[in-house]
């Protein structure tokens, strides 16, 4: 019987030493009674022997932790109540701060009295630093978001100050631009038999660049007329609007001979309707312009998907070689010879504007006609 308690004991013993938490108890004064192997080591004792009636203070922590340890214990054996997880530093010997996770337990005799008390703790310093650094990281974040949202309030001020700018700049230039076309106008008219070749052809060059300037600052104004706004949203039908943009077409698609084959949604859908047709004008003319067939085709097709409308405008024009395919949709961003092809180069950023303004994206591709496709969608509510 003696054997069997001896074995008892020792198998109790085997089973303290052998889990991965460290383990003691107490009697009711907060005197050691015992503890397991892991304990003994992490308090610098050669065995758990060693802490049988001492107490924290004759172990290597501090007088300031082990005060708390007791007060503590006493606060579990005064009320009878357990005491889990409680998360605390503890420093050893002075020297290292460790992390402590710790559960008291008040234990009770045949009579329900607290007769001391069990403990067991872990050591989670690691988790405890990678706590602290995610919350030293998401401060640091959430300090570089602040400043990323105060950058881009600064940006969008300084870009809406810059459109202000360019619209009130191109504005003013309308009229000395018009004067000098009006007086280049009366040169040629009542000067140019005075002139020599060489003076007609100067005459010639200012005329040109007059026009492609007063181009230029139409474009610029229309750009930065388009704000970004979702004001004026209305149900239209689709085939209301790309009637009246082939309207504005006729006399291009006539001159150069150009098939259209067009399929778009019957039914009607929120946008703002004026844009949506500036948009299939722009891709449509362009799909005319960059083209040497003899017939052109341009071809107008969607998809349906579940938030969106997918828009297909395909051309057997010239085609685009832009290796960088965001470029063609920046402003005054030109691939051809400007002589063969008219144009000042808002088209396409326009077109990105509005497509944006609708909740959408534009991109291109190469297509089986052999020349550019033109895929845009808009958002079914925006
Ligand atoms: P613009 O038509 O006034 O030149 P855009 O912004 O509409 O300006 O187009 C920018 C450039 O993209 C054009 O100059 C042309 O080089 C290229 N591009 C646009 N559409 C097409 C197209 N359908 N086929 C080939 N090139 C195109």
């Amino acid at each position: 019987m003696e054997l069997d308690v001896l074995k008892e004991e020792k198998f109790l013993q085997l089973i303290l030493n052998s889990i991965p938490i460290y383990v003691f108890w107490k009697d009711k004064n907060s005197i050691f009674l015992g503890c397991n192997k892991n304990l003994a080591t992490y308090a610098g004792l050669e065995s758990p022997d060693e802490i049988i009636g001492k107490s924290d203070y004759d172990l290597p922590w501090s007088k300031k932790e082990s005060d708390f340890f007791r007060k503590v214990d006493k606060s579990v054996m005064d009320s009878g109540e357990a005491q889990i997880n409680i998360e605390e530093p503890i420093t050893i010997n002075d020297k290292t701060t460790r992390w402590i996770r710790t559960n008291k337990v008040p234990l009770f005799d045949d009579k329900n009295q607290v007769i001391g008390i069990l403990g067991t703790y872990e050591d989670i310093t690691s988790k405890k630093e990678m706590e602290l650094k995610l919350i030293e990281q998401s401060k640091e974040l959430k300090v570089k978001n602040e400043n990323l949202q105060e950058s881009n309030f600064k940006l969008e001020q300084v870009n809406i100050d810059l459109e202000q700018f360019a619209y009130a700049a191109s504005h003013d230039l309308q009229e000395p631009l018009k004067n000098i076309g009006g007086f280049v106008d009366l040169l040629d008219k009542k000067y140019a038999p005075l002139l020599d070749e060489d003076g007609i052809q100067c005459l010639e060059y200012i005329k040109e660049g007059a026009t492609r300037m007063s181009s230029f600052i139409q474009g610029i104004l229309s750009y930065s007329r388009l704000e970004e706004s979702i004001d004026g949203l209305e149900k239209v039908d689709f085939n209301n609007i790309i009637s009246s943009c082939l309207k504005d077409l006729e006399k291009a698609v006539k001159d150069s001979n150009t098939q259209l084959k067009i399929n778009l949604p019957l039914t009607e859908i929120e946008c703002q309707s004026n844009r949506i047709g500036m948009l299939f004008y722009n891709l449509i003319n362009n799909g005319i312009k960059f083209n040497k067939s003899a017939t052109p085709i341009i071809k107008v097709d969607f998809q349906e998907k579940d938030n969106h409308w997918l828009f297909h405008v395909m051309d057997n024009g010239i085609g685009i070689k832009d290796v960088d395919s965001e470029n063609i949709f920046k402003p005054f961003k030109r691939l051809n010879n400007r002589g063969k092809f008219p144009g000042n180069g808002i088209g396409l950023s326009i077109c990105k504007r509005i497509v944006h303004i609708h909740g959408g994206e534009i991109w291109y591709s190469s297509n089986e006609l052999g020349g550019t496709s033109f895929h845009f969608t808009i958002q079914k509510s925006i």
